[in-house]
């Protein structure tokens, strides 16, 4: 359905946006570019911006989590969305909230949680926009339960190529192709998500360690349907017996009777309280990346955490977005930025995951802890990355001797056990492998050339993978 507002009906209400050449770059600060960056208050704004956007095409952008270049536009215009960023209405009884695709995730928590109600899906920061998670079609530790967050999607509002915006709705086409189509298909508006009903703002949390690869796996295979949330980290640098030694944290939503009668938890369970540290500096010495100096992090981590431990209270914040509480920690990988690696493999192809963990460890990257996660169902986005399996997410820094070669090797092992890298984390894949990861990749070529023929949306990402 359109709502029959075109571009040709808007007047020059973009007067009022924001349009400076500005440098642009994704989380992982790798590959910067400039565009012209125009930040969009109004729908009018918006379709008045998409119309002006000249020959090099435009993209939305969030608040700039994707970790690769998805969200930038070299020579080209940027969508700033985050001024779309009003909370239209809230079904307090039925759980909906319809919202701008610019209001993040951390400003839902903050308006939902009092009136008892947790977004569907949450990533590993809550400051991700509405419209981003859309676009990433991005996963939880919920994931093996709940999907991806698209399927919580009731419907949402796109801009497209021609100034047309749509009402689109699961199940069809323009769905699937927008649901982890990374902005390719037009600008997300506003979305009406469905939410997740809690009585509390705490986490009861189950944490134990594995001792090796083998056993993380055997112990998420048997026991990861009892929990909503699941995820281990995995220390990628041990090796020998010890490859692949994780901690598991999994749990659910704190019942209201888990709270201590007469504490302030008890008095206030539906508080939002995310703790803040001081902001992250912006050099670190080389040297404190090093092999050495993570190893060690990572050897005093493994041995902290306890053996087995159950039922422990934690605050949504540390158990769902750790380094949101270290304002621009990203800064600490310095000038050279850091690259995420993130792969999925099918059940079934547990040796490929093997040889890549072994791999990693003895190329000895010197990677913080990464986290290994068992996805359920895929998800219907033709671009979207969970499918059944075995998810692992690591990062690096982009200045590592050699690490180009080493990545492609990886996404060889990857292509070959027919898995798929993450869009939203990349910023190096090559294009050849793409159409193997993705197999619905020639639909979404297909509806895009129709619906957008010129290539007004286009990313960094976009060119280089010929999407
Ligand atoms: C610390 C950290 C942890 C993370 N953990 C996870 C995780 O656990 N799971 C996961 O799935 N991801 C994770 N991510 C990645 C992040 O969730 C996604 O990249 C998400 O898309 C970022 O949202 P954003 O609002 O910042 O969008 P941006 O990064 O600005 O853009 C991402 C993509 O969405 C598109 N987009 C943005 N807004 C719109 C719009 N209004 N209309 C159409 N398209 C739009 C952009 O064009 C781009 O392709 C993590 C990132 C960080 C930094």
């Amino acid at each position: 359905m359109s709502t029959g507002m075109s571009a040709d009906a808007v007047t020059d209400k973009v007067a009022d946006t924001v349009a400076d050449t500005v440098s642009v770059t994704g989380w992982g600060r790798t590959a910067p570019t400039a565009a012209r960056l125009v930040r969009p208050r109004t729908y009018e704004e918006a379709v008045a911006a998409v119309r002006e956007c000249g020959a090099r095409g435009g993209i939305a952008r969030g608040l700039g989590r994707a970790y690769g270049d998805a969200a930038q536009n070299a020579g080209g215009a940027v969508f700033d969305m985050t001024g779309l960023d009003r909370v239209h209405a809230i079904d307090a009884d039925g759980g909906t909230v319809l919202c701008g695709a610019g209001v993040s995730l951390h400003r839902l928590m903050e308006v939902l949680l009092p009136l008892g109600w947790f977004v569907p899906v949450t990533p590993g920061t809550r400051y991700v926009t509405v419209g981003g998670a859309i676009g990433a079609d991005i996963h939880g530790k919920n994931h093996h339960v709940s999907g991806s967050f698209a399927r919580h999607v009731l419907s949402f509002e796109l801009l497209t190529a021609d100034g047309e915006i749509r009402t689109v709705r699961p199940g069809t086409p323009l769905f699937d192709a927008t649901a982890g189509g990374m902005g390719l298909t037009g600008v997300i508006l506003t979305a009406t998500v469905r939410l997740e009903p809690v009585e509390t703002s705490l986490m009861s949390v189950d944490t134990e360690r594995a001792t090796d690869l083998d056993d993380l796996m055997a112990r998420l295979t048997a026991t990861d349907h009892r929990y909503r949330y699941s995820v281990a980290w995995i220390d990628l640098l041990a090796r020998g017996t010890s490859m692949g030694r994780s901690v598991l944290t999994r749990g659910d939503h704190a019942p209201l009777e888990a709270l201590a009668e007469g504490t302030r938890a008890r008095r206030a369970p539906l508080e939002f309280r995310p703790g803040r540290l001081p902001a992250a500096p912006s050099f670190v010495p080389e040297g404190l990346l090093g092999r050495t100096t993570v190893g060690l992090f990572n050897e005093l981590w493994y041995r902290k955490a306890p053996r087995a431990r159950t039922g422990e209270l934690q605050r949504m914040s540390t158990f769902f977005h750790p380094l949101d509480g270290v304002p621009h920690w990203n800064r600490v990988y310095g000038r050279g930025g850091f690259v995420q690696y993130q792969f999925v493999v099918g059940h079934g192809r547990e040796e490929a995951l093997g040889r890549i963990v072994h791999r990693i460890s003895q190329r000895r990257c010197p990677s913080f802890l990464a986290v290994l996660k068992r996805f359920g169902e895929g998800d219907p986005g033709w671009l979207s990355f969970p499918m059944p399996g075995w998810t692992l997410a690591l990062d690096i820094p982009a200045n590592l001797p050699g690490l180009g070669g080493f990545l492609d090797e990886l996404d060889e092992e990857v292509a070959a056990a027919e898995g798929r890298v993450y869009l939203a984390k990349d910023s190096r894949l090559r294009p050849e492998l793409l159409a193997s990861m993705y197999p619905r990749l020639g639909e979404f070529r297909a509806l895009r050339a129709e619906l957008d023929p010129r290539s007004v949306f286009t990313s960094d990402l976009s060119r280089r993978l010929g999407l």
